[in-house]
C-alpha cells in the first residue's frame, strides 16, 4: 500500500488526459492528481495499468469506474462546498474520494457486502472521513434526506422514484439509466416537487444497478 512519485507523475497525466477530453473543473482535476487510485484496486498485478483511463475489476463482478466517467459525472453534479451528496454504488471508493475532495459531505450506499466491508476499512486508512451503508440504493437513505445532489454509479433500468424525492428543490440528480446495450446519462433538476427539468447527455457503459440486496 504506498504511493510514489512516479504514480503521482502518471497521476499527473491521467489529469491531463481528462482535461482533453473535455473536464475543465479544475477541482476535480486536482482531485484526480490526489487520489492514489491504484491504492482502490484490490488486485496488484493491476496497479501499474491504474492510471490508465480505463475500468478495472474489483471483485464481486464489479468495477471501478473509468476516471473520465467518474469526473464527467462529478463535472454534471455542479458541487458547491458543504453540500450534502448522495452516491448509489460505492464500489471501490474511488467516486467517493473524489466528491470529499470537492469539500462536499458524502453519504454512499453499497449492495454487495465485500465491497461495502473493504471499502469501509480502506477510505479511513487514505484519510477520508466516511458515512458508508450496506443496502440497497433504489431506496436511498430517507433518514439522512433532503440531498442536494445525487449521484448514480451503475447502469439504471428507470428512475427511482424515492430518489428524486430525496432530492432537494434546486439539487441535481446524475444518472445513467439503459438505452439499448448502454446507459443514457441524464442531469435532472429539480425544479420543484413535482416539476423536474432532464437534460440527456451521451452514452456510456456501466455494470448494472442490481434490485436485490447481495448475499455473499
Ligand atoms: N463508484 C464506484 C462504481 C462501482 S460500480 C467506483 O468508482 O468504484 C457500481 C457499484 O454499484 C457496484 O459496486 C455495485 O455493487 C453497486 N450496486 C449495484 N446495484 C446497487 C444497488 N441497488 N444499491 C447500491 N449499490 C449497488
Amino acid at each position: 500500500m504506498t504511493d510514489t512519485y512516479r504514480h503521482k507523475g502518471l497521476r499527473r497525466q491521467l489529469a491531463s488526459v481528462l482535461a482533453k477530453k473535455g473536464i475543465i473543473n479544475t477541482e476535480i482535476l486536482t482531485a484526480v492528481e490526489t487520489i492514489p487510485r491504484h491504492l482502490f484496486i484490490p488486485d496488484n498485478a493491476l496497479h501499474k495499468y491504474a492510471y490508465e483511463d480505463k475500468p478495472f475489476p474489483i471483485g464481486a463482478g464489479q468495477t471501478i469506474s473509468q476516471p473520465y466517467t467518474v469526473a464527467f459525472q462529478t463535472q454534471l453534479l455542479d458541487l458547491k462546498p458543504r453540500e450534502k451528496v448522495l452516491e448509489i454504488g460505492t464500489g471501490s471508493g474511488y467516486q467517493t474520494a473524489v466528491l470529499l475532495e470537492m469539500g462536499v459531505k458524502v453519504f454512499s450506499i453499497e449492495r454487495q457486502k465485500a465491497l461495502f466491508d473493504r471499502t469501509k476499512q480502506l477510505l479511513p486508512t487514505l484519510g477520508y472521513k466516511t458515512n458508508l451503508f450496506y443496502g440497497d440504493g433504489y431506496k436511498g437513505l430517507p433518514t439522512y434526506a433532503p440531498f442536494d445532489k445525487i449521484i448514480v454509479t451503475a447502469g439504471a433500468p428507470y428512475i427511482p422514484e424515492d430518489l428524486l424525492k430525496q432530492l432537494k428543490v434546486g439539487g441535481i440528480l446524475v444518472i445513467p439509466v439503459n438505452e439499448g446495450d448502454s446507459q443514457r446519462m441524464k442531469k435532472i433538476i429539480k425544479k420543484s416537487a413535482t416539476n423536474f427539468e432532464t437534460e440527456d447527455l451521451s452514452l456510456f457503459r456501466f455494470v448494472p444497478l442490481l434490485k436485490e440486496k447481495g448475499r455473499d
